[in-house]
């Protein structure tokens, strides 16, 4: 069993499976973005070997992220193999939707029990506007086919971004009038690439909320105001879904934090929103055992910081969210 020094126990990870991405939102990572070469990332035998050290561990719950995880090679025999491994009984992905048109299917197959799609405006325009070349089209024809595929309960991530969708909230939060979706808004948050944007554009999810309400009436709560993962939950009057909170910014949730992260070139990232980070790739290929490599996590879980110091103005700069996983 992983637990930190707090006596948070930490068994939930999200692995990153590429920092490539087919879009290019504008705060997450700048237009001519480099990307690692390949031979520096998790080849799918070394990803396979850290999956079952830290299902050995009590890492039962995986998110896949990236980038973008849909772009990586053989992606649906690699989350078949994830799946299938002993100890992990939730596997979820977290994507832009452009290639669950064709994917949502053979990833349900292949044992992906769910999916949050990233979704910040419903505006064409503004989606492309956002994205710098994506098509809205596409994503909404990957998030109805993620629904057909059984890829429920479907969530929608909208990061909000002053200036550029602060308008469209209550669109986006109307769509669970009808849809039995969890329609999430995001405060934005300050990383490498795009630090300015970040820290200069955020909208709290204070004003979001009044935004929405100002349209829809009020928002209830839901789950008797406990948190879902990391937001908080509300309902409008008679909808079929959910409109959630996730107030990195406003209100830190580090409390109840029970992640870490292994980023696509094999660092285990201990807090989101902080630089330090455990080499494993590095060991592994110099032919460390696995008691070695056990040791190394539960090391760097013991030492997961307490939470993140936003408030006291420190930001994170060794990496872009793309270069972490989101
Ligand atoms: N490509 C996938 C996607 O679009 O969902 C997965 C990776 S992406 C980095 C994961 C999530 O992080 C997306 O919902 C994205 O909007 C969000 N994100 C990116 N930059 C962010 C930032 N600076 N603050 C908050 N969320 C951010």
């Amino acid at each position: 069993m992983s637990f930190d020094r707090f006596g948070r126990h930490i068994h939930y990870l999200r692995i990153s499976l590429t920092d490539h991405c087919n879009l290019r939102c504008r705060y997450c990572m700048p237009e001519d973005m480099t990307f690692r070469p390949n031979a520096e990332m998790l080849q799918d035998d070394e990803l396979l070997l850290l999956v079952r050290l830290f299902a050995s561990l009590g890492f039962d719950k995986l998110r896949l992220t990236g980038g973008e995880p849909t772009v990586r090679a053989q992606i649906v025999p690699l989350v078949q193999a994830i799946t299938a491994t002993p100890g992990i009984r939730a596997v979820s992905m977290t994507t832009n939707g452009v290639l669950l048109g064709k994917l949502a299917q053979p990833l349900k197959a292949a044992g992906l029990q769910r999916v949050n799609i990233s979704l910040d405006t419903l505006n064409p325009q503004r989606f492309r506007q956002l994205t710098r070349w994506g098509s809205f089209d596409q994503v909404w024809e990957g998030i109805l086919a993620a629904e057909r595929a059984g890829l429920t309960p479907l969530k929608l991530n909208a990061v909000v971004v002053r200036g550029y969708n602060e308008a469209d909230t209550a669109d986006l939060a109307g769509l669970t009038l009808e849809h039995p979706w969890q329609v999430r808004f995001i405060e934005m948050m300050p990383f490498a690439g795009e630090t300015d944007t970040q820290l200069n554009h955020v909208v709290r999810a204070e004003e979001i909320m009044a935004r929405i309400e100002a349209v829809h009436g009020p928002l209830q709560p839901e789950n008797d105001g406990q948190l879902d993962g990391e937001a908080r939950i509300f309902r409008l009057r008679g909808a079929a879904g959910q409109v959630g909170f996730i107030s990195s910014v406003s209100a830190p949730f580090c409390a109840a934090c029970t992640r870490a992260r292994l980023t696509a070139d094999g660092k285990l990232r201990l807090c989101l929103l902080r630089e330090k980070e455990v080499d494993l790739l590095t060991p592994l290929r110099a032919g460390a055992g696995i008691d070695e490599l056990r040791q190394l996590i539960l090391d760097g879980v013991w030492h997961k910081p307490w939470g993140h110091g936003l408030a006291q103005g420190e930001v994170a700069l060794n990496r872009t969210m793309s270069e972490i996983g989101g």
